[in-house]
C-alpha cells in the first residue's frame, strides 16, 4: 500500500531525517519543515481507523510534500555506513524493513494517489457524519456540515455533541434508523461532500 510506504518516509527517525536534510533544506521549502518534523501517523492494514488518520494527516502535507519531493535528492544523501549502495530502499532499520522509495517516489508524484487518499479521507467523513447522526438527536437540529475533510467534519461533531447541554435524546436514533433515515444520512452526505468546494480545491491542489 502507497499509502503505508509515504507515511513510513515521513514518521521514521531516520528517513524523516534524511528528507528534512534533502528536501526541506533551503527555502520556500525549509519553512515547512516543522510540519514534516511533527508528521506522526502510521499505517496498520488491520485497522481501518489508521487509514483514515493518515489520509488526513497526508492531505494536510500534500501542497509541502508534492513541491518538495525530489526522488534525486533524497537518494543523493548517502548514509556514511553504505555509501557504495544506491538502491530504491533505505534499509537502515532495526528489523532490516525500510522504505521502498520507488513505490514512495510513483504515489507522491501521482495524482491518482492523491486522489486515493482524497477518497479514504471523504469516506472517513461519511462515517463521522453517520456517527454525528446517530449520537446526537431528533429535536435539536445539529446538522454536520460537509467540510471535504474528515479532520474538520470531526472536530464540528465534538462540538455539537460535546460543545453544550446534552439532551436526553442523545442517541435515540433507533425509531428513525429502523426507518431508514441513517441510509439517507450517507447518501446526503455523500451528495453533498463529494460536489463540495472544499472537496474539490483539495483534489486540484493535491493533483
Ligand atoms: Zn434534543
Amino acid at each position: 500500500m502507497e499509502l503505508k510506504e509515504v507515511c513510513r518516509l515521513l514518521k521514521r527517525p531516520f528517513s524523516k531525517q534524511r528528507l528534512l536534510t534533502t528536501c526541506f533544506h533551503s527555502p520556500p521549502h525549509v519553512f515547512f519543515a516543522g510540519r514534516i518534523a511533527s508528521f506522526d501517523s502510521d499505517v496498520y492494514e488491520g485497522r481501518w481507523n489508521s487509514v483514515l488518520h493518515a489520509s488526513a494527516d497526508l492531505l494536510e502535507l500534500a501542497n509541502i510534500l508534492v513541491p518538495a519531493w525530489s526522488k534525486d535528492a533524497y537518494l543523493l544523501h548517502q548514509d556514511p555506513g553504505r555509501a557504495n549502495r544506491h538502491d530504491d530502499e533505505d534499509a537502515n532499520d532495526s528489523r532490516g524493513r525500510g522504505v521502498q522509495i520507488k513505490r514512495v517516489d510513483n504515489a507522491i508524484r501521482s495524482p491518482w494517489f492523491w486522489c486515493c487518499t482524497l477518497v479514504s479521507d471523504f469516506l472517513g467523513e461519511i462515517l463521522i457524519h453517520l456517527t454525528c447522526w446517530v449520537e446526537s438527536c431528533p429535536c435539536h437540529g445539529a446538522k454536520l456540515q460537509c467540510f471535504g475533510s474528515s479532520r474538520l467534519a470531526g472536530n464540528e461533531r465534538k462540538r455539537i455533541l460535546h460543545g453544550g447541554r446534552r439532551c436526553p435524546l442523545f442517541s435515540m436514533r433507533a425509531a428513525e434508523a429502523s426507518a431508514g433515515a441513517s441510509a439517507s444520512v450517507g447518501v446526503e452526505c455523500a451528495t453533498e461532500g463529494w460536489t463540495h468546494e472544499d472537496l474539490g480545491t483539495s483534489m486540484g491542489k493535491a493533483g
